[in-house]
């Protein structure tokens, strides 16, 4: 307990002392309070964040020297001026109304730029309540002030990366789709030529078969083959580059009806067994992609496969890609599977496992497969060993709208 003691000497008539009076006075309460205010003052004073009490008409009444520094200013110099000292006067009209709003509302927050000594800007974050005294009665504000250069100028390189990122992807993908037109005219100017050499070989070789000794028969049916081969390729070549890969018409399919239509249009060989799983949700997807995407990888699965019966099975379940719930439809054999080193490279253009002597083929049909889901919003995954069959996995968003 804290006291206040005083005392005094009671004397006689004659002078005499004759005893002592003590006044002594509880001043704990007071004690107390006057302790926490001179904690308070010296966690205003030691924050290292800038702190400043301005009364109602802005005029300065306290700044910590966090803030009066920021400033270029000492804490003395300031107090008893207008705030425009941290300020230019085109930034008063901003002043007046962050003083007006936190009058108003109780407390402003903003970014504010601030105005040194030396006349040199900083950028601000600003936070600012009003000060009552014990009877609600509005007699100040007081403001928090943090000097955010760092940040803004963090928020520019950001920015500036941002800028050139999207400037090099706006590059990127008109350099592709150039790309793609010079394949498409490539490919369509070399179709007309192909054809006619394929036609006149084929021609040449029905004529002259009684008359042509072995090699030349063998000559001539190199060059069909090769004709044949060439035209494929013009042929998957245009099928690749005319996929848009920015836009489908995206509509819900009845998958029943769709797969009676698909399996009813492909001609598969007799050795080959095909399993459909029975119930299929309505898919989001463009027909003409999706009859791609089912089109080129059941006709590998019968390609690169040499049991009997083949077994193709095609399904659908649920599942989450990255947050996002999708339908995967799966395409699974029994055929001679692939090498996981090869699992990313068989989906790029011209990738093949094997020579034109094993299995036909363009190294094609996986890149259209690839493009088609990509369209789709979709995603593409294999699982596969050698020996043990493959299953290729497609994954659509279940919507493609929002809810
Ligand atoms: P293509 O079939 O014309 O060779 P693709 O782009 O369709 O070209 O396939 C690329 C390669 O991926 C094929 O050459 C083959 O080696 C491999 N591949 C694709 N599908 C299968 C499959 N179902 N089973 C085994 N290998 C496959």
């Amino acid at each position: 307990m804290y006291a206040n003691v005083s005392m005094g000497l009671v004397r006689s008539a004659d002078g005499t002392p004759e005893y002592f009076v003590a006044l002594i006075q509880d001043i704990s309460e007071r004690k107390r309070a006057e302790e926490k205010l001179r904690l308070l003052s010296s966690a205003v004073e030691q924050s290292t964040e800038g702190l400043a009490i301005v009364d109602l008409e802005g005029t300065i009444m306290y700044t910590n020297r966090v803030f009066a520094r920021m400033h270029g200013h000492e804490p003395d110099e300031i107090t008893g001026k207008h705030l425009g000292v941290f300020h230019t006067p085109e930034q008063m009209p901003t002043i007046e109304s962050a003083i007006a709003r936190t009058k108003g509302k109780g407390e402003f927050d903003g970014e504010i730029n601030h105005a040194r000594k030396d006349g040199s800007i900083f950028p601000g974050l600003m936070q600012c309540s009003l000060l009552r005294d014990d009877n609600e009665k509005a007699i100040g504000i007081i403001g928090a002030l943090r000097d955010i250069t760092n940040i803004k100028r963090s928020e520019m390189a950001l920015q500036k990366a941002h800028q050139a990122l999207a400037v090099k992807a706006a590059e990127l993908e008109g350099a592709n789709e150039e790309l793609s037109e010079y394949a498409h005219v490539v490919a369509h100017d070399l179709k007309a030529p192909l054809r006619a050499i394929h036609n006149y070989a084929d021609l040449l070789r029905d004529d002259l078969a009684a008359s042509l000794h072995p090699p030349q028969r063998e000559c001539l049916e190199g060059l069909c083959r090769a004709a044949r081969q060439g035209n494929e390729l013009v042929d998957d070549l245009l099928e690749l580059t005319r996929i848009d890969g920015s836009s489908a018409q995206i509509e819900k399919i009845d998958m029943q009806a769709f797969l009676r239509d698909f399996f009813n249009s492909m001609d598969l060989p007799a050795d080959v067994d095909v399993v459909v799983q029975q119930e299929w949700p309505a898919l989001e997807a463009e027909e003409t992609l999706l009859r791609q995407i089912l089109q080129n990888l059941i006709s590998n699965a019968v390609k690169f496969n040499t049991k009997s019966p083949k077994r193709i099975e095609l399904g659908c379940q649920t599942r989450n890609v990255d947050d996002v719930e999708t339908y995967e439809i799966f395409v699974r054999d029994n055929g001679i599977g692939i090498d996981p080193t090869y699992h990313e490279q068989i989906f790029r253009v011209f990738e093949r496992l094997h020579s034109l002597q094993e299995y036909e083929g363009t190294g094609i049909g996986l890149a259209i497969v690839k493009k088609a889901v990509a369209t789709l919003e979709g995603s593409i995954r294999v699982e596969s060993e050698p020996g043990q069959g493959s299953t290729f996995y497609i994954s659509l968003p279940k919507s493609h709208w929002p809810a």
